[in-house]
């Protein structure tokens, strides 16, 4: 990415607001705003309710507006541009600070998360909030790190189509870079599933170019190939690899012993988390962490946002999964209630659509039809109207919550593991009243 000639200059009134913001709605006192346009609307309309709310200039498209009052306003003619041209400059004020990127289709903000309990033991880090990790919120993190407040940051990438990836790389210039698997998300906008590995795997195309290092997860099926370019590699968490892991068990809650045989037991469910945990593990231990303070972190990450998270109702045991689903995080998640200790007959899966799916909607949604049928849980509840091809005899399908809810009032669920999971766009978590 090329800096603008203007770039230095925005950066100097950067350099005196405390924050960047980007929404009036949000507090604007001593902050810089970026006048960013929506789908249906145009950002400099609000440019001057940010200043009167405290903003100390404005970003702003609009050069009539700008040159009305250069004090306040700053002219871009793309003010997204201007964004990221700005994260790139501070980026390399930065210099040589270590900024691990992390994508890949399935557990990156666990991953994230993970990893930035790990390396706080040891450094002060700064790391992508939620899941602010799109065009806007990539170059937001990088604007919150500071040269003297930290040492290092954790980078949260998400993409949905070709060429996403390369573009974050450009302005936060990663020195290290994790791509957690090849998954079947997005399927719609990569183009299948060689079009998802040929998009995540931009990350590590940057760092072969740039002299990076990759954390290399080998029990992905293409993780390990397409690293090859990258001379750097650190791999996990399988025997032989640079920091191997092993899973001890899964339920109720994942423990592993690390390379060193130093024993964790984490407060995550989920077989598959076993290796976000591992990834953690690997880059917290190529950066110096000692593992006894590896395992302390790993033990103590209790997730509290529908991700992988073990409730414990009046009735029930539910593990609260609604935050995605995709198929390879519905069928990692189906796999993982059936391997859990309890008789089949006691588990609960309740299920809604997957989104994103395009043309392989049909197809994935049967699949996990089938899937389902082999598992032989006691109960089935399918909600939307593309799970409509997973239904399988004995199973029940909703096309709407509404219907589901009033199903599950009638036949009230008692003693038994309960998996919900579904795109975020059903939010099944609404239902957790009912179970
Ligand atoms: P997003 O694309 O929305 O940012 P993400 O990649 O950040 O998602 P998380 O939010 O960490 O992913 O996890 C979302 C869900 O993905 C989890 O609740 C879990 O069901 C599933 N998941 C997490 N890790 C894995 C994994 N390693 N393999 C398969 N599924 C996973
Ligand atoms: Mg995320």
């Amino acid at each position: 990415m090329l800096l603008s000639d203007t770039t230095a200059d925005l950066y100097a009134r950067f350099q005196q607001c405390r924050a960047v913001s980007t929404d009036t709605r949000q507090p604007q006192d001593g902050t810089l705003f970026f006048a960013l346009n929506g789908p249906s609307f145009r950002g400099a309309a609000f440019a001057p309710q940010a200043l009167e709310k405290g903003a100390l200039f404005a970003v702003v498209d609009d050069a009539e507006l700008a040159a009305a009052n250069p004090e306040r306003y700053f002219y871009a003619p793309d003010t997204l541009l201007a964004l990221q041209q700005l994260a790139l400059f501070h980026r390399r004020q930065l210099g040589s600070m270590p900024i691990v990127a992390i994508t890949g289709s399935n557990g990156k903000t666990t991953t994230k998360e993970l990893l930035h309990a790990v390396l706080s033991r040891r450094f002060r880090v700064q790391y992508t909030r939620g899941n602010l990790n799109n065009h806007i919120g990539v170059p937001l993190t990088l604007l919150t790190i500071s040269p003297e407040a930290h040492d290092m940051a954790v980078v949260e990438m998400g993409a949905n189509h070709q060429g996403e990836i390369d573009s974050y790389c450009q302005y936060a210039e990663p020195t290290h870079g994790l791509i957690t698997n090849i998954g079947k998300a997005h399927l719609e906008g990569f183009g299948g599933i060689e079009g998802v590995a040929k998009g995540k795997s931009e990350l590590f195309r940057y760092l072969a170019a740039h002299c990076g290092t990759a954390f290399v997860n080998t029990a992905d099926a293409r993780l390990p190939e397409l690293s090859t370019p990258v001379a750097q590699r650190i791999t996990y968490p399988s025997a032989g690899d640079t920091y191997p892991a092993k899973l001890v068990a899964a339920a109720p809650h994942v423990s592993l012993r690390l390379f060193d045989g130093t024993p964790i037991e984490a407060a995550i469910t989920g077989a598959y988390n076993f290796v976000n945990l591992a990834a953690a593990a690997a880059v917290g231990a190529h950066f110096g962490v000692p593992t006894a303070d590896i395992a302390a972190a790993l033990a103590s990450y209790d997730p509290t946002n529908n991700r992988s998270q073990l409730v414990r109702t009046e009735r029930n045991q539910v593990i609260l999964d609604a935050y995605n689903a995709n198929p390879s995080s519905m069928a990692a998640a189906i796999l993982s209630l059936a391997a859990r200790p309890g008789e089949a007959s006691q588990k609960v899966a309740l299920l809604g659509d997957m989104f994103e799916l395009g043309a392989e909607s049909e197809a994935e949604h049967s699949a996990l039809g089938d899937l389902l049928a082999q598992q032989q849980f006691g109960t089935v509840v399918l909600v939307g109207k593309d799970m409509h091809h997973a239904l399988r005899p004995g199973f029940q399908h909703f096309v709407t919550k509404a219907e589901a809810t009033d199903w599950l009032r009638q036949h009230p669920l008692a003693e038994r593991q309960i998996l919900v999971k579904g795109s975020r766009g059903m939010g099944l978590e609404t239902l957790m009243e009912l179970l």
